[in-house]
């Protein structure tokens, strides 16, 4: 079923009823058209702690082969990225259920469309934040390639920077003495963004998600060889730690380009562009000893863990939630790939971790 971000609407009615099958009470929230979000509910008796499963409907609009089951794997847009961790969650929940398992707290199912950048800005998820769905803990059920319990990830800023000085492009030799160069300008901003890079990597590194870097990503400027242009662009990423604030990177960046706008004269512009911040989760969280728990219970191996460079659904939950959020599900590797594709024993053993994740929460279950 296809369902590229902002055409949500009938994979979330089909997950909808996925979740009512397997017994949970659900509400479908249309607050924005084409990427509704999902919400199955499957209530205790009270007292206990609410965990929820956290997961993207939505993917991305590339082109794919019709889906198919073939070579012990299912083939086809969003079976990586996510759609077979959501079934993994409903196939979890489902089997318990018909095992009798009654819980004292509440296991959430959120199901969101608006995630896959840049049609998706994760509004989606902020709704089910700020409506305070998630409750305790939450287990985004996205894939990582090598099947790591992730507890940390970096924020990001995708930074614009425009070089400009008034008046007409001109011949070079015919400019007023003076005239900036606004190419000249760049080049010294430039300078000044790779010396901060290098400060950064000599900061050493976060053990689960490697140093702070900026990178530059493209450089834009002039036209002919002796035409002077008004106009300059760098545009690159800023990826950063948990301990950073949003103001910090504001700040680091009218630090790395005004001293340069002063003494050029030219007109430095910095766009900053965020859609999450950096996050960590204590390894000692209740959700994360469960959840290494029932990995090694399930597999017979511990369950490694790991950082992200990207950002996930968690950065959102964990930093703007307050909620202690992390990343575990099947084995993928191919999201976002020409041929997307999800072995079906990695589908069941997620589904597994996950029924016994919630058999081993703290205070989840009736005793
Ligand atoms: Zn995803």
């Amino acid at each position: 079923m296809p369902s590229p971000t902002g055409h949500g609407d009938a994979v979330a009615e089909a997950y909808a009823a996925l979740l009512r099958d397997v017994g949970l009470e659900v509400t479908v929230d249309r607050h924005f058209p084409g990427g509704p979000n999902v919400v199955g509910r499957w209530r205790g008796r009270g007292g206990g702690p609410t965990l929820a499963f956290v997961g993207h409907l939505d993917t991305i609009g590339a082109d794919h082969a019709p889906p198919r089951l073939a070579d012990g794997a299912v083939h086809g847009r969003g079976a990586d990225d996510m759609k077979g961790a959501l079934a993994a969650v409903a196939e979890a929940v489902g089997a318990l259920r018909a095992a009798g398992v009654a819980l004292a707290g509440e296991v959430v199912v959120a199901a969101h469309s608006l995630h896959e950048a840049p049609v998706g800005k994760m509004e989606g998820l902020r709704r089910l934040v700020a409506a305070g769905v998630l409750g305790d803990a939450a287990l985004v059920a996205e894939s990582f390639p090598a099947g790591h319990q992730i507890l940390a990830g970096k924020g990001q800023a995708i930074f614009t920077i425009t070089v400009s000085r008034p008046g007409e492009v001109v011949h070079e030799n015919y400019a007023a003495a003076g005239t900036i160069n606004p190419l000249d300008v760049a080049i010294e901003v430039a300078a000044r963004l790779r010396a901060r890079q290098a400060a950064l990597a000599a900061e050493g590194d976060h053990p689960l998600i490697g140093p702070e870097t900026l990178f530059i990503g493209e450089i834009h400027g002039g036209d002919f060889y002796n035409r002077l242009p008004t106009e300059a662009r760098i545009v690159g990423i800023r990826r950063f730690g948990p301990a950073r604030a949003w103001a910090e990177i504001e700040r680091e960046f009218a630090d790395l380009t005004a001293p340069v706008a002063a003494a050029s004269g030219a007109t430095i512009d910095v766009r900053l562009g965020g859609n999450g911040l950096g996050y960590e989760v204590a390894p000692d969280a209740p959700l994360a000893l469960a959840l290494a728990a029932a990995h090694e219970r399930v597999t017979g191996h511990p369950l490694p863990v790991a950082g992200t460079k990207s950002v996930t659904d968690a950065n959102i939950i964990a930093r703007e939630g307050g909620i202690p959020a992390l990343c575990y599900g099947p084995n993928g590797a191919t999201a976002h790939a020409d041929e997307e594709h999800v072995a079906v024993a990695d589908l069941l053993r997620a589904a597994r971790v996950y029924a016994e994740t919630i058999l081993g929460y703290p205070g989840l279950v009736r005793g």
